[in-house]
């Protein structure tokens, strides 16, 4: 009975293992299943239909890599709720951490009276950052936040308005990120009016753009100088690895010919790693494959396995420019939060999970090739990690080569999901397949559902 108490002291040590869900996909009714379609016509009654679900089975249990729903079907978990359960469902040392913290203290508010585990994370966070400079941090609650807050700081310490974004880009569902994403449907659209002194530069996009590093970057520089002007610009907000833009990977040499014009002119370069960073990449930030330093860096998403945790972090000059009280709010860095925030860094760090990162890059970007050969819609390879993607485009003639192909990227979605594997879709033109799963994907269970992707392939083609 789901509805029953426990009470926590009853909870055995090892109850993040007794909990474990078998690491294997299994579909044992439709899906969704019998049950889940109870939930989903009690859901449709009280939950507003703004928010809605990629596959509506409703989770009971979730351990590793997989997902097990109410009516007992097991999912290969390629979305890991978008890139937050990076360690793992469920993991037995941030699942540990946060019942003992939550024994302890469950709030008093930072603000007001402060707690050591707070601290611990902007240690962390200084010493996993890139740059070898003295860096501070803030602690708030979702991705959109953590945007908000490094705009802020950037505002205050430049003394001006405009923030500058790419195309292609996503930073959230708050006043202000709604206006610095590219794509107004589903993010924008009817919820305007939008926070002014926002601009969209073009990006680099090597498989559509063919341009190089520094001439994608020209082309940026171009548009900031002349369109924006420096003199007016507070910050460039730039995801290393584009997440729902579909896993854009720039052109060598993009990102540090743009911070290197922003740190001439006086403007704050802030890396979004809310979805690339916390080991996902192979590093524990994607700036670092791509030698960029950024000013500032966001974190959210992975940072505490799935408790609502976000940081903005970056050089102290910068961070300290808020007088005292300008930044904060009530949940941010919460005591349980942040205890399970120090378990998930010592877990990436003991269980050697940089290295699992890299090991599923190769062979899930192995399988891919291969299924590359024989299905020509499949455009582009791309990605580094657990964070790697597929942009599916049309079959055969030259003229249809490119063209997006959001309609194969759904049939796929939808027939693995039938199959026991969760995948998720991204891209500007919903054509890109994105896979993000846990570092807790074995090879074996990547080859599985490399299986059932070549059976989708063949039954979309
Ligand atoms: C998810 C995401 C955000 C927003 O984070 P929330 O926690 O959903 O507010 C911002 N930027 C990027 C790159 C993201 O992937």
């Amino acid at each position: 009975m789901t509805d029953t108490w426990i009470p926590v002291e009853s909870v055995p040590a090892e109850s993040a293992e007794s909990a474990a869900v078998p690491q294997e996909r299994r579909i044992v009714t439709a899906v969704p299943g019998p049950r889940s379609q109870e939930l989903q016509a009690r859901r449709t009654a009280v939950v507003s239909a703004g928010v809605s679900s990629v596959l509506p089975v409703y989770i009971e249990r979730a351990h590793g890599a997989v997902l097990e729903d109410v009516d007992g079907n097991r999912f290969l978990d390629f979305g890991a709720g978008i890139g937050v359960t990076t360690v793992g469902h469920t993991p037995a040392r941030v699942v540990e951490a946060a019942t003992a913290q939550s024994r302890d203290v469950l709030h008093t508010l930072f603000t007001i009276t402060p707690y050591e585990e707070y601290v611990r994370v902007a240690e962390l966070l200084a010493a996993h950052t890139p740059g070898d400079f003295a860096k501070k941090s803030v602690l708030v609650n979702s991705g959109a936040e953590a945007v908000e807050n490094g705009v802020k700081i950037a505002r205050k310490h430049t003394g001006r308005r405009g923030v500058a974004v790419l195309d292609h880009a996503y930073h959230g569902r708050t006043n202000l990120t709604m206006a610095m994403n590219y794509k107004a449907m589903p993010y924008g659209t009817g919820f305007g009016p939008f926070a002014g002194d926002v601009y969209h530069a073009p990006s680099s996009y090597p498989y559509r753009d063919g341009l190089s590093g520094a001439e994608a970057a020209a082309r940026t520089i171009g548009y900031l100088d002349k369109v924006v002007g420096a003199a007016d610009l507070a910050c460039l907000v730039v995801e290393p690895i584009q997440g729902e833009g579909g896993f854009m990977v720039y052109a060598d040499g993009f990102l540090p010919a743009l911070q290197d014009w922003c740190t001439a002119n006086g403007v704050v370069m802030i890396a979004d790693e809310i979805q690339s960073g916390m080991a996902r990449t192979g590093a524990y930030y994607a700036s670092e494959h791509f030698g960029w330093t950024p000013d500032l860096v966001l974190t959210a998403k992975g940072i505490a396995a799935g408790f609502p945790l976000a940081a903005v972090t970056g050089r102290a000059e910068i961070m300290d420019a808020s007088h005292p009280g300008g930044l904060g709010g009530t949940f941010g860095g919460n005591p349980v939060a942040c205890a399970a925030a120090i378990a998930v860094f010592e877990t990436i760090e003991e269980e050697g999970l940089l290295a699992e990162a890299r090991r599923i890059e190769a062979t899930l970007t192995a399988g891919l090739e291969r299924l590359r050969e024989k299905y020509d819609i499949i455009g582009d390879i791309r990605g580094r990690g657990a964070m790697i993607a597929i942009e599916l485009v049309g079959s055969g003639t030259a003229e249809t080569s490119k063209t997006p192909n959001a309609a194969a990227v759904s049939a796929i979605v939808a027939y693995a999901a039938q199959q026991g594997v969760l995948f998720l879709s991204a891209g500007t033109w919903g054509n890109v397949l994105r896979f993000l799963p846990s570092l807790r994907m074995t090879d074996e269970l990547i080859e599985d559902a490399l299986g059932v992707l070549d059976d989708a392939f063949a039954s979309v083609a």
